[in-house]
């Protein structure tokens, strides 16, 4: 299986990918994590991508697209399929992967798209934070950690990413608004997109997900 979660920062799609890779034992490729490991180690690409993400731009499609193909030919990837999260955010990329898939002999089974109001993004987005040490994401809203500023897993000190500051994140869903939407069109025309609601608790959207990932599409 083969999916795609669109929807603005915020919207729970990384919360929710970790759970789907976990249900149907496939792996989660999220370009924004790709690129931000390829920030730490420093690499060529780190180093060309970090302006754009700091400003809350998207970085150049070709740069991201490498990142990515490079990762959809790893051995883990061939068995089972994966949740791809926050690729593709144009509609040049969406067609970028299409070509990519083709020449793979590979489709796309469903591109989720998950509905959540900006009000409610900018409170989850000032709110959230995630362990440096193993990834786990938290929230104050949904899912505070139960000792507050420390991992449930392993107790390392929580950290906020740098671009979730009020002024980046008014600056990444005007690109969203902007570039993003256009692909949900994209992805209507080929009648693989399904809707799903993603405000309400956690598990409400996990099964929300699960039936649009199951049912007819
Ligand atoms: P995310 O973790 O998905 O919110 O992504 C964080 C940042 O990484 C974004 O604000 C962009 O600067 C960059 N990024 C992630 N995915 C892409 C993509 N598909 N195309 C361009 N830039 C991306």
């Amino acid at each position: 299986m083969r999916l795609v979660l669109l929807g603005p920062p915020g919207a729970g799609k990384g919360t929710q990918a970790l759970r789907l890779a976990a249900r149907y034992r496939m792996p989660h490729i999220a370009t924004g994590d790709l690129l931000r490991f390829a920030v730490t180690w420093g690499t060529d690409v780190g180093l060309r991508a970090k302006q754009y993400m700091d400003a809350g731009e998207l970085v150049p499609d070709q740069v991201v697209f490498e990142l990515l193909r490079r990762r959809l030919e790893q051995d883990d990837v061939a068995g089972n399929g994966y949740v791809l999260d926050g690729f593709p955010r144009n509609r040049a990329q969406a067609e970028q992967l299409d070509k990519l898939l083709a020449e793979m002999g590979q489709s796309l089974d469903r591109a989720i798209a998950f509905d959540v109001p900006p009000e409610v993004i900018v409170r989850r987005l000032s709110g959230r934070s995630s362990c440096p040490t193993c990834g786990r994401p938290y929230n104050d809203t949904t899912s505070r950690p139960r000792v507050p500023g420390a991992c449930d897993v392993d107790g390392t000190a929580l950290a906020h990413r740098d671009d979730d500051h009020p002024d980046v994140i008014r600056r990444r869903l005007r690109v969203f608004e902007q570039q993003t939407g256009a692909i949900l069109s994209y992805y209507q025309e080929q009648g693989i997109l399904v809707h799903v609601v993603g405000t309400g608790r956690l598990e409400e959207v996990a099964a929300r997900l699960v039936a649009a990932v199951e049912g007819a599409a």
